[in-house]
């Protein structure tokens, strides 16, 4: 993906890293249902917006949200090609995917209801292939769930020489809406 406006993040200057990363990014993370125009998704720009589980803290990425507040109907693709870095249950994230781009942003995917079969660390992804379902998973020990809606929350984390760095994932999921696959989900 290129971006067509010249310097949309005015409150950054692009590094080269950015860059990379802008032309690895592919697709939206949930695809169009082919058969149910009503599963339909939103999200606003709640960027350091504030959240008070765990501790008081400012948000991190952005919540998409579902049309359909069910768990495990939804489907989950990579954005990006990468590699299966983390997988597994966070307190705050529930069943999460972290998955590591050849230019080194992570895409950290959470509140899964389900991984896709078979799916394990060290595995290598394609853009647009399903990594899980959407859920509602986290704030609480393993298995918790239902303490929000059903929602996927994305983070995108840039390398730094003092670790990863979490940037505004909004403007590029912005774009990457003009990429949304179309997907047969599982009958709801
Ligand atoms: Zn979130």
């Amino acid at each position: 993906m290129v971006f067509s406006l010249e310097n949309r993040f005015s409150n950054r200057k692009d590094t080269s890293e950015e860059i990379a990363f802008q032309e690895e990014l592919e697709y939206f993370p949930i695809p169009l249902s082919a058969s149910d125009s009503n599963l339909t998704t939103s999200f606003v720009d709640t960027w350091q917006g504030s959240r008070t589980y765990g501790g008081d803290r400012t948000h991190e990425g952005c919540d998409i949200i579902t049309s359909l507040d069910v768990p495990g109907v939804y489907p989950v693709v990579s954005i990006s090609d990468g590699i299966v870095e983390k997988l597994g249950w966070l307190e705050l994230g529930g069943y999460r995917v972290g998955i590591r781009t050849d230019s080194g942003l992570y895409l950290y995917y959470a509140h899964l209801e389900s991984y896709a079969p078979d799916l394990k660390e060290g595995d290598r992804i394609t853009a647009g292939e399903c990594i899980g379902f959407v859920g509602d998973t986290g704030y609480g020990e393993e298995g918790t769930t239902g303490q929000f809606v059903t929602h996927l929350h994305m983070g995108f984390y840039v390398p730094e020489t003092d670790g990863d760095v979490a940037i505004n994932p909004y403007p590029y999921l912005v774009e990457l809406q003009k990429t949304q696959l179309k997907y047969k989900y599982q009958e709801p």
